[in-house]
């Protein structure tokens, strides 16, 4: 017998010749029990197959719950791994559960407040139009007025839109405009009012100002 044959042996998959270590395995113990040996003895045996041919085992990180689960009761893993990779399994599956639920409640909140977001958008959609044609046609003062109010209101819708996804305030009954706080409503008001009167005359009045005039008008 030469020295080959003792320490190497043929595949019979791949047909080459490869050390014996190759053909080794231990089997697991549900399959040592399988073939009639008794305890929490893993045998080893030789395959046919080198080890580059046999099939890959899996991962303990990718085995499923059920195969942790015959895998603990085999005694092939021990326990306290498996409730490991069981509790890291339940946990990855809540947790797209949990962000899924965020989902759901975020676009909730955006169709509560969908109408308050959408009036003010088309209010902005309006002044942008007379700011474009003022910018042309001037006055320069009057286009510089539109870019403040510009400003107001979508620095308040962009904040309404941040609240109405995180926030638990509900969305207002009313008009749009009460969101926006008196202070910014009279500094816009104070610049329209410093137009000439002939500049604000056949203008739309913004609706942001339309109302505090309204008030005043009543105040008076
Ligand atoms: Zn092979």
């Amino acid at each position: 017998m030469t020295d080959i044959e003792v320490k190497h042996a043929l595949c019979e998959k791949c047909k080459a010749i490869k050390p014996l270590a190759d053909f080794k395995k231990y089997l697991t113990l549900a399959e040592s029990k399988a073939r009639g040996y008794v305890g929490q003895v893993r045998v080893q045996v030789e395959s046919r197959f080198c080890k580059a041919c046999r099939p890959k085992k899996k991962p303990i990180s990718k085995l499923t719950s059920k195969e942790l689960q015959n895998k603990a009761v085999s005694g092939d893993l021990h326990p306290f791994i498996v409730a490991h990779r069981k509790a890291a399994i339940y946990v990855k599956a809540h947790a797209a559960q949990v962000a899924g639920g965020h989902k759901g409640q975020q676009a909730r909140r955006l169709n509560e407040w969908g109408g308050v977001l959408d009036a003010m958008q088309i209010e902005l959609n309006k002044v942008r139009q007379q700011e474009k044609y003022c910018l042309t046609h001037g006055p320069a003062e009057m286009a510089m007025f539109f870019r403040a109010y510009i400003g107001v209101v979508s620095a308040q819708r962009a904040n309404t839109k941040m609240q109405a996804m995180i926030g638990t305030q509900r969305a207002p009954e009313g008009v749009w405009q009460q969101l926006v706080t008196p202070e910014r409503v009279s500094e816009l008001r104070e610049m329209w009012e410093s137009q000439p009167i002939e500049q604000r005359i056949n203008r739309r009045i913004p609706i942001l100002l339309d109302r505090a005039i309204a008030n005043e008008g009543t105040a008076s």
